[in-house]
């Protein structure tokens, strides 16, 4: 074993919250280590391969996880420089202000954050600006209050969206650009990073153009001296000292050895379900439920989000390239005809045949699967699942993490199907087909094989709740662990619920918050 080399803060993970920590730290002048287990993903034409990317996994993880009933699960999740941001859409939402306070729901109640839309604003606007992101104010009529516009402007509606953008308009609906972290310079195309183009969404983005949190984040951090990236270093445990009220050492698997580390302040963002197993792994006489448990909620309320992927197929085809630059809110919050809330329509990437193979899309009747693809317009729906307890992350008796989910509030995500499903019936009629051109909607089953639903883990958080009551949450609003003084964790477990946007730069915020935090502690 080699010697413990000691830091002033150590950084587990590089994704969202612990890349966009590093960076609000670097220029600090503190020594900082960031633990990876992974490795840089590597820069190969498979980055754009929808058979290498979608069929073969070739990025996932290859561990196993199960359900609660023992079943095998694939993970639809990454582990690299940069998490799961590499692999994201880059759809950069924030949560919207009622999203902070209690909201109910037709399921049950949302609860509220121990920190309001306020305090969190100005780290979202600088989230933004870091993240480089693409959009225009104004436009969703849900959006919350911001310090300063857009850093850059709204990537443009490809003309088969702007018409659907239009009939959306036409029928009182207020469609808006998708804020967007690419790098698209559209009125100097030729000097452009991002080339806009079909493979965004789910894949590694070859030419370093997507906001991701290695290429906005860890890159320039690393740019200081002070910063260390150690990568293909697993975190194994967490020690804590004889009071139990510190983290004296982290145990990392690197290479085929054991290695330990110490530093003042220790931060894990191992993503939500990640962080949860490291802490419940790390158990020991001081902490006998798992470290920084002693109200019981670590691993627990895992949310995932309800979503669903919806192909509307029309007799026309979409030839549309970069087809994410739409979203709809107007249902978030309810609607005239249903009091509760819905959640938010926007758009995958453009899919191909080769990615439907991989699933179980319903068969459009005449059409091929590869017909389907180059006729449809693809949707992502969003709603919000509650915190259940019984949703949770726990370990088998090796170690491994057992993910037991059971959706709940369902009632307005379907509501929000049959909306869409009337909206895509009021299209205007095309000039070859008029009012028959629209074919159907039909559900891509998320389902592969024993794979547990893709956006499940893709959005996970919830599991290391923050709050002020230590009987009820793990973390405090700082997100520093109630039980131990120099352990905080900055990825997605710490939302308490999780809205119906996407989560990543809620996630990013945050860190610059908690940076803020850590900052002053540390000076
Ligand atoms: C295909 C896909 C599309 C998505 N699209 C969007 C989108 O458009 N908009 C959006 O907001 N969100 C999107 N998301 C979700 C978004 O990527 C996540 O919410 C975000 O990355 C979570 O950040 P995090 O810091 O919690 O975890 P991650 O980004 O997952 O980072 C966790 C990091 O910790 C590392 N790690 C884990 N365990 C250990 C350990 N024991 N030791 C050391 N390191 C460890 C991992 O390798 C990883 O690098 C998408 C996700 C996927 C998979
Ligand atoms: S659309 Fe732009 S950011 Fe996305 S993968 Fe293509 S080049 Fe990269």
């Amino acid at each position: 074993m080699s010697q413990v080399q000691h830091y002033d803060v150590i950084i587990i993970g590089t994704g969202a919250g612990g890349g966009t920590l590093a960076y609000a730290l670097a220029s600090s002048g503190k020594r900082i280590l960031m633990l990876e287990r992974g490795d840089y993903v590597p820069r190969e034409k498979d980055n754009w391969s929808p058979r290498a990317v979608n069929v073969e996994a070739k990025y996932n993880t290859k561990e196993v996880w199960r359900d609660n009933n023992g079943q095998p699960l694939r993970p639809h999740t990454n582990y690299y420089v940069g998490g799961n941001t590499k692999f994201y859409g880059a759809a950069l939402f924030r949560l919207r202000k009622e999203d902070f306070g209690e909201i109910k729901h037709y399921g049950g109640v949302s609860p509220a954050w121990p920190i309001t839309y306020q305090e969190l604003e100005p780290y979202y606007t600088k989230a933004e600006q870091i993240y480089q992101v693409h959009g225009r104010r104004a436009e969703d009529p849900t959006e919350p209050y911001a310090g300063a516009p857009y850093p850059y402007p709204p990537v443009s509606h490809e003309p088969r969206i702007q018409h659907l953008s239009d009939d959306f308009a036409r029928l009182g609906l207020r469609p808006f650009h998708t804020p967007l972290g690419v790098m698209l310079d559209e009125t100097t195309r030729h000097h452009s990073r991002c080339i806009r183009c079909e493979t965004c969404d789910g894949f590694p983005c070859l030419v370093y153009a997507k906001s991701d949190a290695q290429v906005c984040c860890v890159d320039p951090a690393l740019q200081h001296q002070n910063v260390t990236l150690l990568t293909n270093a697993h975190v194994s445990r967490l020690e804590t000292g004889s009071s139990g009220r510190e983290v004296t050492a982290v145990h990392v698997e690197r290479n085929g050895s054991q290695e330990v580390y110490s530093a003042d302040i220790v931060v894990v963002s191992c993503g939500a379900i990640n962080s949860a197993a490291l802490l419940l792994r790390s158990a020991n006489d001081k902490h006998p439920n798992g470290l920084a448990n002693s109200s019981g909620v670590v691993g627990r309320h895992y949310m995932g989000h309800l979503n669903s992927v919806l192909m509307a197929i029309s007799k026309c085809p979409n030839p549309t390239v970069f087809q994410k630059s739409l979203s709809i809110n107007d249902f978030y919050f309810g609607s005239e005809d249903w009091e509760y809330p819905m959640g938010h329509i926007s758009f995958v990437g453009k899919l191909d045949a080769e990615t439907l193979k991989a699933g179980a899309p319903a068969i459009a009747p005449g059409f091929t699967l590869e017909l389907m693809a180059r006729h449809s317009l693809d949707f992502w729906l969003t709603s919000e699942d509650l915190p259940d307890p019984d949703n949770r992350v726990t370990l088998d008796r090796e170690g491994n993490i057992v993910l037991s989910y059971k959706p709940n509030n369902e009632e307005g995500h379907k509501r929000l199907i049959e909306k869409l499903k009337r909206l895509m019936q009021q299209q205007t009629k095309c000039a070859v087909h008029g009012h028959e051109c629209h074919v159907g909607l039909f559900a891509r089953n998320l389902f592969v094989g024993q794979r547990i639903p893709l956006a499940g883990v893709a959005h996970q958080n919830g599991t290391i709740r923050f709050g002020i009551d230590p009987k009820t949450s793990a973390l405090d609003a700082n997100c520093k662990a109630h039980d131990v003084d120099n352990l905080y964790v900055v990825d997605a477990s710490f939302f308490p619920s999780s809205g119906a946007v996407n989560p990543a730069l809620t996630i990013m915020a945050n860190a610059l918050r908690v940076g803020d935090h850590l900052r002053e502690r540390l000076s």
